[in-house]
Order: C-alpha cells, then sequence, then structure tokens
C-alpha cells in the first residue's frame, strides 16, 4: 500500500511546499552554482555510483534529506545566470505544476481530461493574443521547440498536397542562424534542409532565400516549408518576417516563425515592430519555459488553420477512439499530435497569466531586452572588451580583448576564460560564435535580473580575463 495516513501526507506536502519555497529563495539571489560542479563530489553526496536498488523502505526524513542535497547541487537560474536561454520559473508557475502533478490529468483529450482541455484551448488563445497573432488559433502544448518543430515540419509536409511527394525532393528553408532542432526534423522526415545565408546582422537574406528557392526548383526539388526565426538562439537576431511571409506564399510553402526564444517579446512596445507580418504565418512557436518565466517544460505549437492537422497523424487505435459527445467534446489532441500521454503543461501558463497578468510579463519581457543593451553600452565603454555583434532582444556577445592578444590567441584566451567563469559560479554565461570569433554570450531572461547584476557580470569577465591572461 503506498498510500499515507492523513497526518503523514500532510506532514510530506507542506516539508515539500516548504523546500520548493526554499530553492526558490536560493535561486533569487544566486550564486548559479553553491559550489564548483564536479561529477565525483556530486555522485559521493548522493551516494556511490554503484548504490543498489533500494528493496527496503528508507524513512521518509532520509528521501527528503536526499532529495534536497541533490537540489542544493543544482544548478540555479539565478539573477547573474545568463547561459542558454533559460529562465527561472516564477513561483506562481511552480505552485501550478505541483497542482497539476497532483491532479495529474491526461491530456489526452476532452474526454479524459476535460477542464485541463479547456484550459489548454483558453491558454493558447491567450498566448497568441499575448503575441499579436490573434485569437482565432488552434493548436497544443508540447514539450519544446524541438518537438514542436518536428510536429510543425510534419504538418507542412501534408499541406498543399506535398504527403505522398518524394521526401527526398522537397526542402525545408531556414537561416543560417536557425535552430538544429530543424536539422533532426529534416533528418526524421527525411527531407532536404537547406540554409539561407543571412545579412551583416545575422538575419536572413530574403533575396539570397529566392536565389536558393530558384536553384532547388532547377533540379527539381520543390520549397515545402519555410522558417523565419524571431529571435535567434545565437544571437538574438529577427528575421525579415513579413518579407519571408510573401516569398512563402508565392511559393505555396508552409511558413513557420520559430519564436520558441523571442515571440514574447512581440508584446513589448520596444520589440513588436521587429515582428511585424507574424500574423501572416501559418504558425507559430513559443517555449514558455525560455521567456515566459515558467518551469520546463513547456512549449506552444500555435497553428492558424484548425484544419492543418487533418490526416496528419494517422488513424488511431480503436481504444482511445471517441465515439459519442459534442463536437468538443469528442476532441482529441492525439489527432493534432505526436504525443498521446501528456501532462497539463498549459496550466502553469494559465495560472501565470491569471497571477500577474499579460502587461507585467510584457513589462518583465521588456526590461530584460533593456538590460542586454545596457551590457552592451557597458562593453562598448569598456578598453578591454568588445561587442561581436549589436545586441537583439535580450542577447549580447561580446570577448575579453586584453591588448597584447590577437586572432586565435584571443579565441583560446576567451575558450579557458568562459570555462573559468562557469566554474566559478557567481554569474554564468554560455560561449557563442560570431562570424567564426568565439565569445561570451548573455541571454537575459530573468525577471529579477537588475542593472546591478549586469553591471557585476561584465566586471568579473574583466577581472577574471585579467587575471589569468596576466598570468599567460
Ligand atoms: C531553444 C530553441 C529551440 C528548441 O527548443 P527546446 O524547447 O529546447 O526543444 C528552437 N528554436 C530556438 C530559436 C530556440 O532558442
Amino acid at each position: 500500500m503506498l498510500d499515507l495516513t492523513d497526518e503523514r501526507l500532510l506532514e510530506l506536502m507542506s516539508k515539500t511546499g516548504q523546500m520548493a519555497a526554499e530553492e526558490l529563495q536560493a535561486t533569487q539571489q544566486g550564486p548559479v552554482f553553491a559550489q564548483p560542479p564536479e561529477s565525483l563530489g556530486i555522485r559521493q553526496a548522493l551516494g556511490d555510483a554503484d548504490v543498489p536498488l533500494p528493496r527496503e523502505p528508507e524513512d521518509l526524513p532520509a528521501v527528503l534529506e536526499s532529495a534536497g542535497t541533490a537540489l542544493a547541487f543544482g544548478r540555479r537560474s539565478s539573477p547573474r545566470f545568463f547561459g542558454y536561454v533559460f529562465s527561472p520559473p516564477n513561483p506562481v508557475a511552480v505552485a501550478a505544476d505541483t497542482l497539476a502533478s497532483a491532479a495529474d490529468q491526461n491530456v489526452t483529450s476532452w474526454r479524459s481530461a476535460p477542464s485541463a482541455t479547456e484550459i489548454e484551448w483558453t491558454t493558447l488563445r491567450w498566448l497568441s493574443e499575448f503575441i499579436g497573432f490573434g485569437s482565432d488559433v488552434a493548436g497544443l502544448f508540447l514539450s519544446g521547440g524541438s518537438l514542436a518543430h518536428l510536429t510543425v515540419a510534419l504538418i507542412a509536409l501534408h499541406a498543399h498536397g506535398a504527403g505522398d511527394a518524394d521526401r527526398r525532393r522537397l526542402s525545408l528553408f531556414v537561416s543560417e542562424q536557425a535552430h538544429f532542432s530543424f536539422d533532426k526534423a529534416a533528418v526524421a522526415l527525411g527531407v532536404d534542409l537547406r540554409r539561407v545565408p543571412t545579412d551583416e546582422r545575422l538575419r536572413m537574406d530574403p533575396d539570397a532565400l529566392t536565389a536558393a528557392i530558384a536553384a532547388d526548383r532547377a533540379e527539381g526539388n520543390r520549397p515545402f516549408c519555410i522558417v523565419a526565426t524571431a529571435g535567434t538562439t545565437p544571437t538574438g537576431a529577427i528575421d525579415p518576417i513579413a518579407r519571408l511571409a510573401e516569398i512563402a506564399a508565392e511559393e505555396m510553402a508552409w511558413f513557420h516563425v520559430d519564436g520558441a526564444y523571442g515571440a514574447p517579446a512581440a508584446a513589448t512596445e520596444r520589440a513588436r515592430g521587429a515582428f511585424a507580418g507574424l500574423d501572416r504565418a501559418d504558425s507559430v512557436s513559443i517555449d514558455a519555459h525560455k521567456w515566459l518565466y515558467v518551469p520546463v517544460d513547456c512549449s506552444a505549437l500555435i497553428l492558424r488553420d484548425p484544419d492543418a492537422t487533418r490526416g496528419v497523424f494517422g488513424h488511431a487505435d480503436e481504444y482511445v477512439k471517441v465515439l459519442q459527445g459534442a463536437p468538443d467534446e469528442s476532441f482529441a489532441f492525439w489527432d493534432h499530435g505526436l504525443e498521446l500521454s501528456r501532462r497539463s503543461r498549459a496550466f502553469k501558463v494559465w495560472m501565470t497569466f491569471k497571477a500577474y497578468g499579460a502587461d507585467a510579463l510584457a513589462r518583465s519581457i521588456d526590461e530584460d531586452i533593456e538590460l542586454a543593451e545596457l551590457m552592451a553600452d557597458l562593453v562598448r565603454e569598456a578598453g578591454d572588451l568588445e561587442l561581436l555583434a549589436e545586441p537583439s532582444l535580450s542577447v549580447c556577445c561580446f570577448r575579453h580583448r586584453p591588448r597584447h592578444l590577437s586572432g586565435s590567441d584571443l579565441n583560446a584566451h576567451n575558450q579557458s576564460l568562459l570555462t573559468t567563469l562557469q566554474r566559478d559560479g557567481r554569474a554564468y554565461l554560455s560561449n557563442v560564435t560570431v562570424d567564426g570569433v568565439f565569445g561570451l554570450r548573455a541571454c537575459i531572461t530573468n525577471f529579477r535580473t537588475t542593472a546591478d547584476d549586469v553591471q557585476a557580470t561584465v566586471r568579473l569577465v574583466q577581472e577574471l580575463g585579467n587575471t589569468f591572461s596576466g598570468r599567460s
């Protein structure tokens, strides 16, 4: 019997609630790592690697203590964590995720999870309104942009009658800076991926796209899908969406906007203009776990045409067929995506929108963009730092440039600097390569980060960089 007595159940929930609150508090300040991460130390703290399968129960307090140790060894998305594209979770969303686990709705269909399905529809509409994609949409939540892109590429294959075509003759066009999830989608589906050159600001060059499509067609291939990235992962560049939408329409290709990282910025005055044409896309992907401050995993694939998924995902087994009920009540997500069992990912976004309001979220996103601009200003002012790309959205790419180093020595120097910084744990940046130059990349997607954090991080880079450039 796995149940606990009422008393122990409440005790467990209040203890884990308290631990969760402490974890959120630890993330409010930093450091990124409580101690330098090192695999042997972690294993020893958690029990040796060859610790046997527990056959007998441990006391719950001991289990919770191990859990606490595991949390303490984690990486925290503290206000000076600027690596990858990753936000700390807002506390309401963490609570929401806990509740979603307790209710454990399996959101396969309306019949299996009636309220969670209604919430998913509402949340997709809210999200779509938030970014200016309109409120008349379909779609679903998935684990991340990677699955969203595989899913949308499959949907695009079936649009415009390409479903029966020879896949080796179908091409998916993305920019050179697009995310590698499109390489995976192309591999999985057996289509060709074409990477189109970018302009000086690392945005897809529309003329290069037109030329690439013409060359491809001359070889007997057909463009079935064109993707605009609205916020590239390396530098935050936004492809010219409106122009690419025109080309996609002329070519009768599906037009997707990869907003996994950047789409939430379309909710801000500051960045909205760069997203002009977004409403002309057939679909858009948004990772709520990136810039809407909810815990992983939570990505939305929003589709303009509710019929786009018809026939794409084959026939479900008899046992899951919904045989009766009103149209909404016979709705099944399995007809619209690759997953069958799914947790209620929308729940944490729904509670986040309700608890904070869309305007506060947009303000927070706006502040992140402003902080990236501040970081770029600090880099420009510093004699020993060099900006590698104009900041775009909330990304700032730069490198340390001591006077006595040049060329490949600078690349090596910045590589060691990055490793040192990442192990140091007071702040965290990741790497980027801009035009063959190795650099440090900060992506600011944290509602807690302040100007102080940005200043301290820039100073830390200078300090660490100068320490060992003097030594070498
Ligand atoms: C992160 C990212 C993806 C992939 O999303 P996951 O949720 O990590 O699978 C795709 N595109 C862009 C632009 C991204 O930043």
